[in-house]
């Protein structure tokens, strides 16, 4: 499969334009989404090549490492405003940390020293990662944290409203 990826990529650069783009994205956002494969940041924001960081994971939660890409991407690259995303039907929903740790445990012998990231709801999640956000002393731009949930099967998008103290 991967073969056939490559042979698109090679199709990719023949139509590529060159072109001068900055590595500042352009509307200065940072987005940090879910890696589910049915949720297409770039074409459900409307986001063009050097528009914006989009940072993506398991859930799209807020993780050490996230918390290190939004620190890089405002202070060295200018964004200013972040849009997190979670979606309906997330696997993230379908596990517990516990359960996932002991199948890792009963599989390998090992416990990751990282935290699995499972959630109960997604409003909670979006609204604790907005509020780990807001604390990070790292990151200085507060001023427009927003989150919202992307229905897979409708493809909507419905904002969560987020407490004061976040969204100033
Ligand atoms: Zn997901």
């Amino acid at each position: 499969m991967t073969n056939e990826l490559l042979q698109n990529a090679q199709w990719y650069a023949e139509s590529f334009a060159a072109r001068s783009l900055s590595g500042e994205p352009a509307l200065h956002v940072a987005v940090v989404a879910c890696m589910d494969a049915r949720l297409d940041p770039r074409g459900l924001l409307g986001l063009r090549d050097g528009d914006a960081h989009v940072i993506r994971n398991a859930g799209g939660v807020v993780t050490p490492d996230v918390i290190r890409s939004l620190t890089i991407s405002q202070r060295l690259l200018g964004t200013e405003e972040i849009v997190l995303i979670h979606h309906t039907r997330c696997g993230m929903l379908a596990i517990t940390n516990d359960e996932f740790r002991e199948r890792l445990r009963a599989d390998t012998g090992m416990e990751p020293d990282w935290e699995p990231g499972a959630f109960r709801s997604l409003e909670q999640s979006i609204r604790q990662s907005a509020a780990q956000i807001a604390a990070c002393p790292f990151i200085p731009y507060k001023h427009s944290i927003r989150g919202f949930v992307f229905d897979v099967e409708t493809g909507s998008l419905e904002e969560i409203s987020l407490p004061q103290l976040i969204a100033r």
